[in-house]
């Protein structure tokens, strides 16, 4: 006997009053997407559970992927059966044989959402827990915390059966909070950011910064596969490719080494806050975090900001590097971030950095360059791509790989 369908519990939804459907309809969608590598598997949202029915998909591979998606609180597999006495019997026997282990205690919990049913759930309880003594004699039956909890559900269509409770991720759905453009380097922490502003629902659309011929293909499908990776806890991802070349070689050519850093940072701010205000984000969310380099310390970091009112989220800027890097490896990200690839940040990067640096200097020195010209051909420059899970991500690749 084959799992058919997968029962969801929401998350905190509950908290959300007459937004709850609201919430719902966008985790079924997320749901749909993390799944659509799975093509028969259909997908209903009710407004107390949802129901995933496999149609045949490989409920592993399925509930793997459940596990990751931020909303669900926990689910069950069950089995899909016939609502007839006899093969309810039969079915209970089959799987309590099939799961019980010696000196397991065990509970039948029935439900009856079909009040034209011939039995009503005490009776059904009674019946079906004869049903289990008459295949395992020597079990026995606990009303408090057993080890099996076999609960059966008459609904109008059928009865579902199902034991196992899976813990899922929890966090809220993805989108229910907004959206903010996500910083995405090659590099480990802003991944993390991405993935930690995901579990408190904010859909994300990445934005990164290339400086081709300095930074190569490479370097941009690193950053893809990072975005991939970022696609399992809620749902495709849109990529925005920004080149900063023209921007890169103005400031290297007319500023000071010392803040060519601060200077290209603020472009990349203004140049995210642009994109943001055309596609409706709310926030900026990168991966600064406090820190011994130059771009880490406050004073820095001030500076940087200074060039929008927008909020900015910054999700690891109190953590530990060690902290980062063990969610980092939780979500998959580590390994691809090691990789060494050159970040448009540190092509022309100096030595010394200025790691206090000063807002009017950095404002006279800016007025070499034409602020408004190069964020807005930075902007126009822009290129697009959706980041979807993996099968057809797969087909991205390839078309990189051969791009390449
Ligand atoms: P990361 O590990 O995310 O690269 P980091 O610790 O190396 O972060 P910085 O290099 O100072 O820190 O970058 C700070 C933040 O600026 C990054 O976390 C990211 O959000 C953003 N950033 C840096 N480089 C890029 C880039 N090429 N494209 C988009 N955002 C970037
Ligand atoms: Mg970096």
């Amino acid at each position: 006997m084959d799992y058919s369908e997968i029962m969801i519990r929401y998350g905190e939804l509950s908290t959300k009053g007459k937004n709850r459907m609201q919430f719902i309809n966008k985790l079924k969608r997320n749901i749909e997407d993390v799944l659509s590598v799975f093509p028969d598997v259909k997908v209903i949202a009710e407004r107390d559970r949802g129901h995933v029915f496999l149609n045949g998909a490989d409920y592993q591979a399925v509930s793997e992927s459940l596990k990751e998606i931020f909303g669900i609180q926990a689910f069950s597999p069950s089995y899909k059966i016939k609502k007839e006495m006899p093969v309810i019997k039969q079915a209970v026997q089959d799987v309590m044989t099939k799961i019980y282990k010696e000196g397991m205690t065990f509970k039948i919990t029935s439900k009856r959402s079909d009040h034209s049913f011939e039995f009503d759930s005490c009776e059904l309880n009674q019946i079906l827990g004869s049903a289990v003594f008459e295949v395992i004699p020597d079990i026995k039956a606990q009303m408090k915390n057993p080890d099996i909890d076999l609960k059966v559900e008459v609904r109008d269509e059928a009865v579902y059966l199902s034991y196992e409770n899976i813990k899922g991720a929890g966090g809220l759905p993805v989108g229910t909070s907004g959206k903010g453009m996500l910083m995405l380097s090659g590099g480990i922490d802003s991944p993390v950011a991405g993935y930690l502003a995901l579990k408190r629902g904010v859909s994300i659309e990445v934005v990164h910064f290339a400086s081709p011929p300095y930074t190569s293909p490479g370097s941009l499908r690193k950053a893809h596969e990072l975005a991939r990776k970022l696609v399992k806890f809620g749902g495709n991802i849109q990529f925005i490719e920004v080149s900063l070349t023209e921007i890169q070689e103005e400031i290297k050519n007319k500023t000071p080494e010392a803040y060519l850093m601060t200077i290209t940072r603020r472009f990349m701010m203004r140049i995210t806050d642009a994109i943001r205000e055309k596609r409706r984000g709310l926030v900026i969310i990168n991966g600064e975090s406090l820190g011994q380099v130059a771009s880490q310390t406050l004073e820095s970091m001030q500076v940087i900001n200074a060039v929008t009112s927008t909020p900015i989220i910054r999700p690891v800027v109190t953590m530990d590097k060690l902290e980062i890097i063990q969610l980092a490896e939780k979500i998959d990200t580590f390994d691809i971030s090691i990789q060494p690839f050159e970040d448009c940040c540190t092509i022309f990067a100096p030595d010394r950095p200025k790691t206090n640096p000063k807002e009017h200097k950095v404002e006279v020195y800016e007025k070499r360059l034409d602020i408004e010209g190069l964020v807005a051909r930075a902007v126009e420059s822009l290129s697009i791509i959706e980041i979807t899970s993996k099968a057809k991500e797969d087909n991205l690749t390839q078309m990189i790989d051969n791009f390449l």
